[in-house]
Order: structure tokens, then C-alpha cells, then sequence
């Protein structure tokens, strides 16, 4: 059974079915290529500096272009906007965005190609009330807001215009606060209260979106929103698209690694026909990110298409709209706690040690990992090309030790055909696991001398399964049968696949079926050789954030080319964005638009600089207060514009001083967490 509510197939990337919607000529979902957008972050009145901006965006390929559109001046502003583009000649599709003001929303339509709306504040004025609505009061204000809404549909079907009904988890009415809380619920019923208008109008020309900055509750809100579609009656031409991103994801290497996670998931359950991600950069510089999670995805669903499902006996059947870690036996791995509720541990793997020179090669690799200042390898792991031999292994682990590197150390190996149990004296001293390759030519006489060498040697024995998603089954299922045979009980599994995501589904699913529910899951990423491109990033933030994000992996092993101290920090970057473990300031910011009140970047960049060594502390940076308050639910502490030079500050969700001059705010924001006790000096 490979089928669920929300994706076509669990194991395998196959795309969700949708109508086309033109967004003027360029056509979202349907048969079309995943689209890139972004947006400007000039002042939209600023034609000029504006349309520099739209023509830099559409020049590196991005294909649709939002601006912010915060009034009717605004919206004024839009034809003559048109006009210098149509002079330069840049034909790129234009989306005005809207919170608050459906006035410049009427306006607007007439000057671009699709409007965004914000369920959550486009009638609704957040007031941050609780107030009980009974279900009377509840359908009195869902007709004023049907009331407000229904001419801008009427207006965008009579026009041919698109529009995104774009729900954002900071930013949900008190209404739908009030009675779903900021849950995925609550994002998804926001935005369906609007669809109802919609589809009452006869209107259909709608994307989706559900943004947080929350990697795990954007994942769950669409997929959510997945569901609730697919119950619905299906509208002509197909349900809708989706306009997929992760909201505030901040800049540089965690701003990618968020967008990743959160948008690589999504595309990998084959929901999303166009990306958007949100970086606090210069917006140009999102387009290579967008393209790169595009081609990634893309290649997956051709390759896919054509692709057998794994036949799985059990469905797999985690909760996909909430987060639950699953349940695993705690292993002591060489003095190294891993599953049940440890956190999930790093590892390094440092492939086969060479013959010659060993003492360098230790040295080397320790020279990099004590470049490390905030986080730490955990365990090392070497391969060996040949038959096991303790005493080449005395000699690396000897080489290791002399340079520093005392973590607990496994030992991988091509099959059990390379383990000799009567040839293992000293083994168990020397490593903390022995890894084995399992595939489907994989001998049954391999398996049992894998199994009865740990079982004699008394090492953990982890299994990793090779192959392709569909064929791993048989693999998996002969390991278990040679673990049972041998009386193993400290055993793990990972897979080596193209399909890392869809294999630790399978994975967990098959070993529930083996009655093996509760062995602990190693998650393996290989760099590939263009180690530095983003694009290396990107694979790793999907390989391993993906299962992550849905409760699956104890331990998470790299290998590659890439410097150790780098790896490391990556992947402790990838189990923060995940949101399993924080070893760093977490800073949730915007990515800057035309209602910016400060150079965020520049911001950004300062508040970091105080900052940046508070592990596990949130910092929310709002350019202004749209989705503000909202987002601090996310937040511990908040710094949002509030008016040209001034910035309020928050704690939670609480406001804790108003409208101070910019100038200070960055040392304030410092005082208020030193206040609240969260304040360590920097190291
Ligand atoms: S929070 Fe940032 S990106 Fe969002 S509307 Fe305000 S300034 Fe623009």
C-alpha cells in the first residue's frame, strides 16, 4: 500500500494533478515546469528603483514578480510601473501583494496579473482579542468577509486575473486564532473560507499557499491542505496549484537550509508548481535557490513517473499534519547515547583510511574538526575495501586517537562475506558498530555472517540497505530474518539510496513489519563532488531534513568531499532547521519588501554580530508589523519596524516597548534578553 491522503505515492515522487492557471502568459501546475518567483524589496513608489529591480529579477529567470501594493497611492502607481517596463520591454508577469487594504486590491487588478491576498488580515483588523465566537457570531463574520471579498473575485474573473489565496502562519485572523490556534488547522480552514467565496463566484483561477517560518508546520499546512482539496468537489480543469516557500527563513546558509527542508519536502510528496524563496538578501540572489530546488524536483518526477512503487506489505503511517519522533530503543554506540529521545547525533564518515601516510590523514581530519566552535562531531566512521582486519584497525583507531579524535568510531564493510568472527579478538574494544551493505544480490549465507559476526563479537551491527526505494524491501526483510536468527538486539538500518526521503519511509514501514519498530534509523548523505555549489547544500538539506521533519532518524552519518569543520556545521544547521536541535541563535527574518521600514540586511547583519552565540535563542527581525506579532509565536524575542526610524521590541508575543528610535533598538533588544535571563557573554 503505497497511497495516502495527501500524496499520490509515499515512496515514490509523483506529482499532484492540477488545473492550469495562467498568471498572464506564463501557466502555473498543470503539465508545466515549476515556476520561480520573487519579489521586489524597493519601495513600490519608487518606480524607477522598482522596475531596476523587476527587469534584475526577470534578466536571472525569474518568471513571475510580487510587489507590495500597501495602499491606494500604491496602486496608483502601478500603470505608470507598466509603462517604463513595457518601454524596457520586460514582459514578466506582475502579482501585487495585499494585507489589509482591500481597496488598492480593486484597484490593482486592473494593472497586474494576479493578486495575493492574505486571508488573515484582508477584512479582518488583528486586534489580538481572545474572545469566545460561538457559532452564530463565527458565520456572521465569515459573511462580512465574504461580503468584502466577493467583488475583488468578481473584478479578477471579469478581468482574467489570477489570484493567491496566501495564508502565512504569523498572521491568522483572531477569528481562526481563537478557534484553531496557529496550527496547520487553522492556516488551512483560513484560507478555505476563502476558496468557498471563490467557487460561489465561479471562480477558479487560485494558488495556494501556506507559509511559516516553522519548517514542520509549513510542511504540515500544505500537505493538509492537500487533503482538504482532494475531499472537496473537484472544480473543472482539476484542483488547484500550490505557491510553496518557507516564510522568514532568514540569509545565507540557514536561510538556504530552511527554504530547503521545507520546500524539498513538500516537492518530493510532488506538492508544488511554483517556489518562491524568501531569503533576507538582495531578491535576485533567491532565484538560483528556487531554480536549483526546481531542476532537483523536476528530474525526480520524469525519473519517477516512470517508476514501479516499492510494494510495501504495511502502509506507512506516521501522522503527516503533526510532528512525532518515531519511537526507538536506546544503543549505547561506544559511549555514545543514540535513539529513543537522545538527540539525533552527527557523525562523520571518513571513508577508507589510506595504506601510507595515516598519522597525516588523522591529522588532517582533526586539524579541521577543531576548527569547530559551537558544535561537535560525535562519531567517526571509516570504511575498509577489503576482509575486516583488527589489527589495520588498531592502527587507524591508534592514528586517531594520537591526533585528538577520541569519538567512538564504526567500521563500515562491502557485505558479512568481508567479517571473520574466529579472526575478531580485540573488536569490540576497537569500534562501536560495524555498518554492512545489504542489497538485493545480497546471499543469505552474507547476511548470516554479518549477523553471527557481531553476535560473537559483540559489536552493533547497522544494516545499511542499498539500492533503489522499490527493490529494498527484499534487502531489509533478509537482514531481519539473519538478526533474528542470530539473537541480535542492538541492531540499526539505514538505507543507501537515490531516494533518501522515500527510503526512510519504506525503511520504517518494513521494519515495523519485521517487528523490528523500535531499531534506531541512521540517516546517510553522500556530498557529491561539486561539494561547495549550493546545490550540495540543497541535497543535504533535503536527504536529511526531510525525514527529520517527520520524526524518522537517530543518528545522521556524512560522507564526502568537503571539509570536515564545514560538514559538520552544515548538518548541525540542517537538525536546527528542522527544528530537533539547537546549537545556535535561530533568526527569523523577513525577507524585505516595499513596506520595509530599515535596511534589513544591514539590520540583520548588526543584530547578529550581538547575537550570534546565543544557542537556542530566537530572534524574530520584522521589516514591519504585517506579519510581526504573529511571527513571534515562533520567537523569543522580537525586533519589528514600526514606523520610519522606529522599532518595537517584543518578548514572545508580548510587546515590551513601542516605537523606539532605531538607533537603539539593537542595544535594547540586548538589555531585554540579558533582562530575561537568556544572556550568556560570547565565548
Ligand atoms: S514582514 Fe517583511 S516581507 Fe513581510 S510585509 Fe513586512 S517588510 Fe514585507
Amino acid at each position: 500500500m503505497t497511497s495516502s491522503t495527501y500524496t499520490k505515492d509515499l515512496f515514490v515522487g509523483r506529482r499532484r494533478e492540477t488545473r492550469e492557471v495562467m498568471i498572464g502568459d506564463v501557466g502555473i501546475g498543470g503539465g508545466n515546469p515549476l515556476r520561480v518567483q520573487s519579489m521586489t524589496n524597493t519601495d513600490t513608489r519608487d518606480v524607477r528603483g522598482s522596475v531596476d529591480q523587476i527587469e534584475a529579477l526577470a534578466e536571472v529567470g525569474c518568471e513571475i514578480v510580487r510587489i507590495t501594493v500597501p495602499s491606494i497611492r500604491d496602486a496608483e502607481i502601478l500603470p505608470e510601473m507598466r509603462a517604463e517596463l513595457a518601454k524596457r520591454n520586460v514582459g514578466v508577469p506582475l502579482v501585487a501583494d495585499i494585507h489589509f487594504t482591500p481597496n488598492a486590491a480593486m484597484l490593482s487588478v486592473d494593472h497586474v496579473e494576479k493578486i495575493r491576498i492574505n486571508p488573515g488580515n484582508y477584512v479582518d483588523k488583528k486586534k489580538f482579542e481572545v474572545r469566545e465566537f460561538n457559532d452564530a457570531d463565527y458565520e456572521r463574520e465569515i459573511e462580512k468577509v465574504a461580503g468584502r471579498f466577493r467583488p475583488l473575485v468578481l473584478r479578477c474573473r471579469e478581468r482574467g486575473v489570477a489570484m493567491r489565496i496566501g495564508t502565512n502562519h504569523g498572521s491568522l485572523s483572531d477569528r481562526i486564532m481563537n478557534r484553531f490556534g496557529d496550527t496547520p488547522l487553522g492556516m488551512v480552514e483560513s484560507a478555505l473560507e476563502f476558496l468557498d467565496v471563490c467557487e460561489g463566484a465561479n471562480y477558479h483561477d487560485i494558488v495556494f499557499s501556506m507559509k511559516a517560518s516553522n519548517t514542520q508546520v509549513a510542511i504540515q499546512a500544505y500537505r493538509l491542505l492537500a487533503q482538504r482539496l482532494d475531499e472537496r468537489p473537484m472544480p473543472p480543469g482539476g484542483s488547484y496549484p500550490f505557491h510553496i516557500g518557507v516564510t522568514e527563513a532568514g540569509d545565507g546558509e540557514d536561510g538556504r537550509i530552511k527554504s530547503a527542508i521545507g520546500i524539498g519536502a513538500l516537492l518530493e510528496d510532488g506538492l508544488g508548481d511554483t517556489i518562491r524563496v524568501s531569503l533576507t538578501e538582495h531578491p535576485v540572489r533567491e532565484v538560483p535557490v528556487a531554480e536549483a530546488l526546481a531542476k532537483r524536483a523536476f528530474k525526480i518526477w520524469v525519473v519517477d513517473a516512470e517508476t514501479t512503487s516499492a510494494d510495501c506489505i504495511t502502509a506507512y503511517t506516521p501522522d503527516p499534519f503533526g510532528y512525532t519522533r518515531r519511537t526507538s530503543k536506546i544503543l549505547n554506540l561506544g559511549g555514545l547515547s543514540v535513539g529513543a529521545s537522545e538527540p539525533v547525533r552527527v557523525e562523520l564518515d571518513l571513508g577508507a583510511p589510506p595504506m601510507n601516510d595515516l598519522d597525516d590523514w588523522a591529522a588532517g581530519h582533526a586539524k579541521s574538526i577543531a576548527k569547530l566552535r559551537d558544535v561537535e562531531c560525535e562519531s567517526l566512521q571509516v570504511s575498509t575495501a577489503g576482509v575486516l582486519e583488527p589489527g589495520i584497525l588498531e592502527t587507524v583507531r591508534k592514528a586517531l586517537t594520537a591526533a585528538g579524535l577520541n569519538q567512538p568510531l564504526a567500521v563500515a564493510c562491502r557485505d558479512g562475506a568481508d567479517l571473520d568472527a574466529d579472526n575478531s579478538a580485540g573488536f569490540a574494544a576497537l569500534i562501536s558498530r560495524v555498518v554492512v551493505d545489504v542489497r538485493n544480490d545480497s546471499t543469505d549465507d552474507d547476511c548470516a555472517a554479518a549477523a553471527t559476526f557481531a553476535a560473537k563479537v559483540d559489536v552493533a551491527l547497522e544494516w545499511r540497505v542499498c539500492g533503489e526505494v522499490a527493490d529494498l524491501s527484499g534487502p531489509i526483510r533478509s537482514a531481519a530474518t539473519a538478526s533474528r536468527e542470530a539473537r541480535l538486539t542492538r541492531l540499526l538500518f539505514s538505507t543507501n539510496t537515490s531516494r533518501q526521503n522515500h527510503a526512510a519511509r519504506l525503511l520504517t514501514a518494513e521494519l515495523a513489519e519485521q517487528g523490528l519498530a523500535q531499531a534506531p534509523i541512521v540517516l546517510r548523505h553522500s556530498i557529491g563532488v561539486d561539494a561547495d555549489s549550493e546545490r550540495a547544500t540543497i541535497d543535504m538539506a533535503i536527504d536529511l531534513g526531510a525525514p527529520l521533519c517527520e520524526g524518522i532518524g537517530d543518528l545522521v552519518s556524512v560522507s564526502g568531499s568537503r571539509a570536515l569543520d564545514q560538514t559538520t556545521d552544515q548538518v548541525y544547521r540542517v537538525l536546527q532547521g528542522a527544528r530537533l536541535r539547537a546549537t545556535r541563535t535561530e533568526f527569523i527574518s523577513c525577507p524585505s519588501c516595499g513596506r520595509t521600514l530599515f535596511d534589513l540586511e544591514e539590520v540583520t547583519a548588526r543584530i547578529k554580530s550581538k547575537t550570534d552565540h546565543l544557542k537556542g535563542v530566537k530572534i524574530a527581525i520584522m521589516g514591519c508589523i504585517v506579519n510581526g506579532p504573529g511571527e513571534m509565536a515562533d520567537a523569543d524575542f522580537g525586533y519589528v519596524g514600526s514606523g520610519v526610524g522606529r522599532v518595537t521590541l517584543y518578548v514572545g508575543k508580548e510587546v515590551f516597548v513601542r516605537s523606539i528610535a532605531e538607533d537603539q533598538a539593537s542595544d535594547r533588544l540586548v538589555e531585554l534578553i540579558k533582562d530575561s535571563g537568556r544572556w550568556v557573554d560570547p565565548a
